[in-house]
C-alpha cells in the first residue's frame, strides 16, 4: 500500500509524531476535486463564451436597431417633405375652389335676379292691367270731385277724394310688393314668417292667376309657421312653383292651384298643387337641369325649377314631386322651421 506520511517534531516530549494516511482515499479526494475544478473552468469558459455572446448579438442588434431609426427617420423626413408638398398643392387647390365657389355663388346670384326680372316681366301684362283698373277708377273719382267742387257739395268730393286715396295706396301697397320682390336677396339666414310669404306671393300672382282663369287658392294651417331663409330667396321658390302649376292647368277644364303649408315634426312642409295633367316621366328626368324647358320660347327661360332645388338646398331643405289622386303635379318643398 502507498500512504502518504506527514511528520510534526513535539519538542516538549522530544518526539517526532508521524500520521500516515492511506494514498487511495487522498488519490479520490483529489480527482474529485480535479473533476470540480475542470467542470468549474469549463462552466466559466462556457459561461464566459455565452456572455461574450450574448455581447456581440447585443451589439449587433443596437447596431441594427441604429440603422433600421436612421433608415425610419430618413423615410419620415422623405415622407413629411412629400406630405407638406401635398400640402400646400392641397391649399392652392383649396384656394381656387374658393374662388371658383365664390364665382359660382355669384353667378347663381345674378341667375336668380335674372330669372326673378324675367318672371316680373311674364307679370308684366297681368300687372299692367291690375294697375289700369284702379287708375281708370281715380280718373272718374277725379272727374267726380271736380263736378262736386263746382256745383259747391263739398261732402260729395270728399267721399271721392277719399275713394282716390284708398286706390292709390292700395296700388302703393302694389309697387311696394313689386319692388321687394325685384330686390336682391339679402343672403341672411334668419326667422321667416311662411304667412309673410304667401300673402305677398298672392299680391303678386293673383293679376296673373285672374287672368288665366285659374283658381289660386292658399290653405294656411291653424298656428303660423316660420322657416330658417331669407325672405326673396323663399319667396323665388314659391312664384316659381306656383307659375309653373298655373301653367300647368292652362289646358285644363278645372284650373285650381292649392298651396298648402304644415308643420311635420321640425319641417315646415310647402305643397304646390295643380290639377294639370301631371308631368311626362321624360320631363321629370330633366326638369331639374338649366334651360330646361318646354314652354314656348318667350314663356319659359327653363331655370325655374333649377333655381328652385338650388335654394332648397342651400336652405337645408328637400324638394319632391308626389303622386296625389284628383292632382296633376304636387311638389312637396321640406324647410327646416326657425327656433
Ligand atoms: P320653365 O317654367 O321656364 O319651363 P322650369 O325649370 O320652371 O322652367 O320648369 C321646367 C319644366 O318642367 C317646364 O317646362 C315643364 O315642362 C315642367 N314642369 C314644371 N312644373 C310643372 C308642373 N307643375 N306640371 C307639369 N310640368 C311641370
Amino acid at each position: 500500500r502507498e500512504y502518504l506520511v506527514a511528520s510534526q517534531f513535539v519538542p516538549l516530549l522530544g518526539w517526532h509524531v508521524s500520521t500516515m494516511v492511506n494514498y487511495a482515499s487522498i488519490a479520490s479526494s483529489r480527482n474529485t476535486a480535479i473533476l470540480i475544478a475542470l467542470l468549474l473552468i469549463a462552466v466559466i469558459i462556457m459561461g464566459g463564451g455565452m456572455l461574450v455572446n450574448r455581447q456581440n448579438r447585443l451589439r449587433k442588434e443596437q447596431r441594427s436597431q441604429q440603422a433600421f431609426a436612421l433608415r425610419l427617420e430618413r423615410q419620415v423626413r422623405d415622407r413629411t417633405f412629400a406630405l407638406t408638398e401635398a400640402n400646400q398643392r392641397l391649399e392652392v387647390e383649396v384656394d381656387e375652389r374658393r374662388i371658383a365657389e365664390k364665382n359660382l355663388r355669384e353667378t347663381q346670384e345674378e341667375l336668380v335676379q335674372a330669372a326673378k326680372l324675367a318672371g316680373i316681366g311674364q307679370m308684366s301684362a297681368a300687372l299692367a292691367h291690375e294697375y289700369n283698373q284702379p287708375l281708370a277708377a281715380i280718373r272718374s273719382y277725379a272727374d267726380n270731385a271736380l263736378i262736386f267742387l263746382t256745383k259747391d257739395q263739398a261732402n260729395f268730393a270728399a267721399d271721392n277724394l277719399q275713394r282716390i286715396k284708398m286706390l292709390t295706396d292700395k296700388m302703393a301697397g302694389l309697387t311696394r310688393t313689386l319692388r321687394n320682390f325685384a330686390h336682391k336677396s339679402t343672403g341672411r339666414y334668419e326667422s321667416v314668417s311662411l304667412e309673410a310669404v304667401m300673402d305677398e306671393l298672392i299680391i303678386l300672382l293673383s293679376p296673373q292667376a285672374k287672368k288665366l282663369r285659374v283658381k289660386l287658392q292658399l290653405l294656411p294651417p291653424s298656428l303660423p309657421l316660420s322657416v330658417l331663409g331669407d325672405y326673396g330667396r323663399l319667396s323665388q321658390i314659391m312664384t316659381n312653383l306656383t307659375t309653373n302649376a298655373m301653367d300647368a292647368v292652362a289646358d285644363s277644364e278645372n284650373k285650381r292651384v292649392e298651396i298648402t303649408w304644415q308643420q311635420r315634426e321640425d319641417k315646415a312642409v310647402i305643397s304646390v298643387k295643380d290639377t294639370g295633367s301631371g308631368i311626362d316621366p321624360a320631363v321629370r328626368e330633366k326638369m331639374f337641369t338649366a334651360f330646361f324647358t318646354t314652354k314656348n320660347p318667350g314663356s319659359g327661360l327653363g331655370l325655374g325649377l333649377f333655381i328652385v332645388i338650388n335654394i332648397v338646398n342651400d336652405l337645408k331643405g328637400t324638394l319632391s314631386i308626389k303622386d296625389e289622386p284628383g292632382y296633376g303635379a304636387v311638389f312637396e318643398v321640406s324647410l327646416p322651421l326657425a327656433e
